[in-house]
């Protein structure tokens, strides 16, 4: 049985001093997790403020990395600087950044196998545009961006992957997708899985839904025994919003 994740991704919000302050609540509105999973994910800047502070019941990701380990690469950050902070996870081909800084599924896919050479779990975002999906190419997008991002890995690796499916109209637009949408999309996603490395992949990946989840919403998608958690942008901004996400993740836990 795949344990429910709830991935938040704070991107470019809060200081560290901010964080700190939003931890401690957290903290205190949720002190245990179980029996899912709840991972943060806030910018550089603050990963130390939830990676040293003990006492918790949150895993900690980074929004992105780059693929070699050291180098002459100004603003970038490696996999193994964000394991020393700490980073169990990293999410990655997030669609802004496809979007606002010229990422494709060949870059995605290098960072995927660094993440994955220094003990990193990635998190791979997929997900088409609206035009896309108009013309009825849902299925075709995310299949190609999913056997892209993860070309090459072996069985073992594609174990430890998660795929979080984020349609680019539905990020921060109110506009979540619906229960059959992501339905859908998930069994396409689980079958090529499962089509290119083998049935134990397919059954143990994990496959979040991302876009406009809030606690009003979360528990529709829930329901569905193809999503095995969300991966969460505004509202978890909010403390009190995440942790009512994260109490209808446990009462829905299968
Ligand atoms: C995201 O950033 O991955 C996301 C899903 O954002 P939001 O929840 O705000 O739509």
């Amino acid at each position: 049985m795949r344990q429910r994740l709830i991935v938040c991704n704070w991107k470019m919000h809060k200081t560290a001093a901010e964080a700190a302050v939003y931890l401690q609540q957290l903290s205190a509105l949720v002190p245990r997790a179980d029996p899912i999973e709840v991972v943060l994910a806030p910018p550089f800047t603050a990963l130390h403020v939830v990676g040293q502070s003990s006492g918790h019941p949150f895993g900690l990701a980074a929004q992105d990395l780059f693929w070699d380990d050291t180098g002459p690469y100004t603003g970038e950050v490696s996999a193994p600087m964000l394991t020393a902070l700490g980073c169990r996870y990293v999410i990655l081909g997030h669609s802004e950044r496809r979007q606002l800084f010229g990422e494709d599924d060949a870059g995605a896919n290098k960072k995927v196998r660094a993440a994955l050479r220094h003990g990193l779990r990635p998190i791979l975002c997929v997900g088409e545009s609206l035009s896309q999906r108009d013309r009825g190419d849902t299925e075709n997008v995310v299949r190609g961006q999913l056997l892209r991002g993860l070309e090459g890995l072996s069985k073992e690796e594609s174990r430890t992957v998660t795929i979080a499916y984020e349609p680019v109209w539905a990020i921060g637009t109110g506009r979540a997708a619906s229960p059959e949408q992501i339905t859908a999309t998930h069994q396409t996603l689980r079958s090529t899985l499962a089509n290119s490395w083998g049935s134990e992949t397919g059954e143990q990946v994990r496959i979040l839904y991302g876009g406009s989840v809030t606690p009003d919403n979360v528990s529709a998608f829930l329901a569905s025994a193809e999503v095995d958690g969300a991966l969460v942008g505004g509202a978890c901004l909010d403390p009190h919003s995440l942790a009512k996400i994260v109490a209808c993740a446990q009462s829905s836990q299968r």
